[in-house]
């Protein structure tokens, strides 16, 4: 049968055959060096477009020849936002090697899985987050032998740029460090970046490794080579709505260790000339007091952020009226939502304040599907308002197919894979040069992730044409406009971080008193978002269960990073609902949550 594939509106980009450092460094003589690039939005401290040039070559220098890392070794950074990171990001790139991102609020465990899965060696941190780094490195699950050796592995960012640039008001000696300091490996020699980048495999050279639980399982490294980044950023661009180096500037709250804040605000502004204001995290105040500050005119969030705008007060303390696209991504946006921050934040008659979403994976690079400004496009009689939900339409370069539900998860033969009828639901799949090569040394997560299951080998390359099953549920309307009604898939998102449920599944099965246990997420309207919640089976039947409960919910704290915490609920139970081969049936826990939480 021939497959419904669906395509962008838009025209396809050229494919581009070059590293992502080149990519993002082919207009910079477009804009001058002296533009800011990132600024530190509470201390202002700004790096120029000049220095990133400068301190990207400077530091990718220093890491091949003070011989830290060669060709292809992978770097972890394990860090709140700041302005280090386009440095270490930029110039790891530009020493040749893979970079691998934590969730800064990572525990030891959490992050010694990361660290070991991802084979890196060097971890490049703060001095907040160095006590981890250390208990990490030194742990059983790792096995650094000694001290020294672990000091070894760390390159210690500044906690002030100012010393850096020299800038520093001052009189003090700078402190003295027993680890390597970035601002150390900054002057000893320079890169020269078109030597660097001779003969790149840009097809199939992987540069980053974020990490995903996919569908099911545990977090996986995504391997993105050099081309799935040139390639989203182009189809972003085109997608987008323009942005100038002098009159926009974008703000990033977003984690730059996702791929949203890493490709969205980190790469892509630069590669525009536009500058980024960069916070560590979402804080209400500090988001409004910089809008105002910097005169923010872009910035990307995700839903909770938009619940928090809806209510905050400090939105009226605040002159925003500089915004004119915040963009959401990472989980569903819903129109109601849209519409109260709107007339919230445009009471008067200022320019139109947009809205709009988009949608992707860690998989894809992240980004296949925008929802345009409307009506500045020409979309016939379309109004921005008819669309809010949307995630708009597929980006250039890609294609997509809504596939009928396959219940059993048996691989397929060409005839057996089914396109949902026109206008009606089906599973979300992407083919394109955005898409992943493929998760680490994880033949068994690829074989199920892409169709057909072919696993992507130099004898095997034919970049971007398996189709990779998003595990969401889609629809397309009249107007070919994407609409995520449901997800297959058993991740749970919390305020847009990732919460796999057999991760908690197999952390809560070390806790003694708890025989078996399964973890879903429920939704939280008034949050936005979903909660992990488990269902655990106590080891001993006899136990005051509400005791318990409390103990297993408290005890996980001490586990896992926070957005993983059981906001969502414990529930003692006598039995998960599995089926005949063993699996946990999510669906029925789901009904079962959806009963408890009516009844309350
Ligand atoms: P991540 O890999 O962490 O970016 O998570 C990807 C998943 O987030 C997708 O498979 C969706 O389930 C969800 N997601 C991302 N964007 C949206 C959106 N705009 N609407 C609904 N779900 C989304």
């Amino acid at each position: 049968m021939t497959p419904r594939i669906y395509r962008s509106p838009l025209p396809d980009k050229p494919i581009v055959q070059r590293s992502i450092f080149t990519h993002q460094f082919s207009d910079f003589s477009k804009y001058p060096s002296e533009y800011p690039a990132y600024i530190d939005a509470q201390t202002g401290v700004t790096l120029n477009r000049g220095h990133i040039k400068d301190f990207a070559l400077s530091f990718g220098y220093s890491l091949r020849n003070e011989k830290l890392a060669k060709r292809g070794d992978t770097v972890m950074m394990y860090s709140p936002n700041s302005i280090s990171w386009p440095v270490v990001v930029f110039g790891a790139v530009a020493a040749g090697l893979r970079c691998t991102f934590a969730n800064p609020a990572s525990t030891a465990d959490e992050l010694a899985y990361q660290y070991k899965d991802s084979q890196a060696f060097l971890i490049c941190t703060t001095r907040a987050n160095l006590n981890t780094v250390q208990q990490m490195l030194t742990s059983e699950a790792v096995g650094v032998a000694s001290k020294e050796d672990a000091e070894r592995r760390i390159i210690l960012l500044p906690d002030d740029f100012d010393w850096v640039l020299g800038t520093k008001k001052t009189d003090g000696e700078k402190p003295i460090s027993k680890f390597t300091r970035l601002e150390d490996l900054l002057n000893l020699g320079r890169l020269k970046q078109e030597e660097q980048f001779q003969g790149v495999d840009a097809e199939q050279e992987t540069v980053f490794l974020c990490y995903s639980s996919g569908t099911t399982g545990k977090p996986k490294g995504v391997e993105t080579t050099h081309q799935n980044l040139t390639t989203v950023l182009d189809i972003v661009v085109s997608g987008f709505p323009p942005l100038s180096p002098t009159d926009d500037r974008m703000l990033a709250i977003l984690p730059f260790y996702h791929i949203y804040g890493l490709v969205k605000l980190l790469l892509f502004p630069f590669l525009c000339g536009v500058s980024t204001i960069v916070l560590p995290n979402f804080d209400p105040v500090k988001f409004c007091e910089s809008i105002q500050r910097y005169r923010i005119t872009v910035t990307l969030i995700v839903p909770p952020v938009l619940v928090v705008m809806a209510r905050h007060e400090c939105v009226h303390q605040y002159d925003m009226s500089s915004l004119r696209i915040m963009f959401s991504g990472a989980a569903p946006l819903g129109g109601d939502l849209v519409r109260a921050v709107r007339s919230r934040l445009r009471p008067t008659n200022l320019p139109p304040l947009h809205i709009v979403q988009g949608y992707g994976l860690t998989e894809t690079s992240p980004t296949t599907h925008l929802l345009p400004l409307l009506p500045a496009r020409e979309w016939g009689d379309m109004t921005e308002e008819s669309k809010y939900g949307s995630i708009g339409f597929l980006l250039p370069n890609l294609e997509a197919r809504l596939v009928a539900d396959d219940k059993d998860g048996h691989a397929k033969t060409d005839d057996e894979v089914v396109d949902a009828p026109e206008g009606e639901r089906g599973e979300i799949w992407i083919r394109g040069r955005s898409v992943m090569k493929g998760y680490l040394n994880n033949s068994a997560a690829n074989a199920n992730a892409f169709y057909p299951h072919l696993t992507y080998t130099p004898s095997n390359p034919i970049p971007g044409s398996r189709w990779f099953k998003t595990g969401d549920i889609g629809v397309v309307d009249k107007d070919g406009f994407f609409w995520v009604v449901d997800r297959k898939k058993e991740l749970i998102k919390y305020k847009g971080f990732q919460v796999p449920p057999a991760e908690l599944e197999s952390i809560l099965l070390t806790h003694p008193k708890v025989a078996d246990v399964g973890v879903i997420g429920v939704e939280s309207t008034r949050e936005s978002t979903e909660l992990p919640r488990a269902y655990i089976v106590p080891a001993d039947p006899s136990i005051q269960t509400l005791e318990l409960v409390r103990e297993v919910q408290e005890w996980v704290k001490t586990k896992v990073a926070k957005h993983k915490f059981l906001r969502g609920g414990v529930i003692a139970v006598q039995a998960i609902p599995k089926s005949a081969s063993g699996k946990i049936l999510r669906r029925h826990l789901k009904e079962q949550a959806l009963k408890e939480l009516a009844g309350k």
